[in-house]
């Protein structure tokens, strides 16, 4: 069997018709294939790889974590450098509430370690999310997902869970004294690029505060400079409860987090004591990864020049078949008329060497999420491409 079979008969498939580029490296910005070919990351592994692919000094991080020690035990019982130093540094740049950090596999588990949180601090139940949310596929997290398509087959979810519009009073209305938590994208990616009004998100602030509810901001997708700040709630002058980390939280190995205040996450730890627990979160690999992608991303101060970029693409993407270009930073939707248009748009990429993608709830609009280091070379190349493919 070629490589292709293999991939179409022993690995579980997530859709009848994956991409299936045959990779053999990635190194920057651009991503090479079995066959010889060279593509331009527009999507970043979907807003992973900020600060490229294989930054040396992630590689290096993790060669020397290598050589020290893997896996020793199951998460917080042993005391392990990457873990501790990575948590120090979130909290240097975090606000002061958000001080202790739990370290999980992936987004999905944040997700589901917050909402659990939440309840546990509050003694509620009630959870608040928003219609066209995505925080990730397990069943907690698919719970606060706003999509009837993509969740009606895993029906019953968790009860007590209540959607409503993003950006909508009705919203904010809905919360009270009952509500343990509302939990939100800082900005909505998978809805396509959706950022929340400043009055509308000062005041849900205002409103968790006033009646004892946990605000959890989802920042998976739009962290980590992603925005053009460090961190995408920074744009917005508040301040969550509970963030979530992840994607570009681990330089490129898997790792997730959702951070709170020591106060609430000690919680945790009693009463049931072990209240949350994982084998691998946190994994020293991840740590040692995702600290040094941290520090690179600071050091290299990519993110100073994100809104310049930003700027480029929408200078660029002019064409009548785009209906608008919404963004925050490098967190881009182009929007067409149909989802055939971003089809045949993106087979045309393909064809050409750009990688590119769709939005799971936007499918009528183009993902442009590039690892941050994308030069302004690369985005005249990419947007005259695009343009001559519409
Ligand atoms: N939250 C947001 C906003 C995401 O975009 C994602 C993944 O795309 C998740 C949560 C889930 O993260 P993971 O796929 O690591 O479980």
């Amino acid at each position: 069997m070629n490589n292709r079979q293999l991939f179409q008969t022993y690995l579980a498939p997530t859709s009848p018709s994956p991409v299936a580029l045959d990779i053999v490296s990635a190194t920057g910005n651009y991503l090479y294939t079995r066959d010889g070919k060279k593509y331009l990351d527009l999507i970043g592994g979907i807003s992973v790889c900020n600060i490229g692919h294989r930054h040396p000094k992630v590689i290096e991080a993790i060669k020397k974590q290598c050589d020290e020690y893997l896996h020793v035990m199951v998460y917080g019982e042993l005391i392990q450098s990457p873990q501790i130093k990575y948590a120090h540094l979130l909290a240097k740049h975090l606000p002061e509430n958000l001080n202790c950090t739990y370290f999980t596999n992936s987004g999905a588990e944040a997700t589901d370690g917050a909402l659990k949180l939440a309840r546990r601090v509050t003694g509620r139940t009630e959870i608040i999310c928003c219609n066209n949310a995505y925080h990730g596929n397990t069943l907690g997290a698919l719970s606060v997902m706003g999509n009837e398509y993509w969740l009606n087959a895993f029906r019953p979810l968790l009860p007590d869970v209540w959607h409503y519009n993003y950006n909508s009073q009705e919203l904010i209305n809905a919360i009270s004294d009952k509500t343990a938590c509302v939990i939100i994208e800082t900005i909505q990616a998978e809805a396509g690029v959706i950022c929340p009004d400043l009055k509308w998100i000062k005041s849900l602030r205002e409103k968790c505060t006033t009646t004892g509810t946990l605000l959890i901001l989802d920042e998976i997708q739009c962290g980590f400079g992603r925005t053009g700040k460090l961190f995408g709630f920074e744009n917005y002058d508040i301040v969550p409860d509970i963030v979530l980390l992840g994607k570009a939280l681990g330089g490129g190995m898997p790792l997730g987090a959702f951070v709170s205040s020591f106060e609430n996450m000690k919680l945790l730890s009693t009463n049931p004591v072990l209240g949350h627990i994982t084998t691998f979160g946190g994994h020293p690999v991840s740590c040692a990864a995702g600290l040094a992608g941290m520090t690179a991303l600071l050091e290299e101060n990519l993110i100073e020049s994100v809104n310049e970029k930003e700027q480029l693409f929408h200078k660029l993407l002019i064409h009548p078949a785009i209906k608008t270009v919404r963004s925050k930073g490098l967190l881009i939707a182009i929007e067409l008329t149909n989802e055939e248009q971003v089809l045949n748009v993106l087979n045309k990429c393909l064809e050409n060497g750009l990688f590119s993608d769709w939005f799971l709830f936007a499918p009528h609009c183009i993902r442009i999420a590039p690892p941050l280091t994308i030069t302004k070379e690369e985005i005249e190349y990419a947007c005259n491409q695009l343009i001559g493919f519409m």
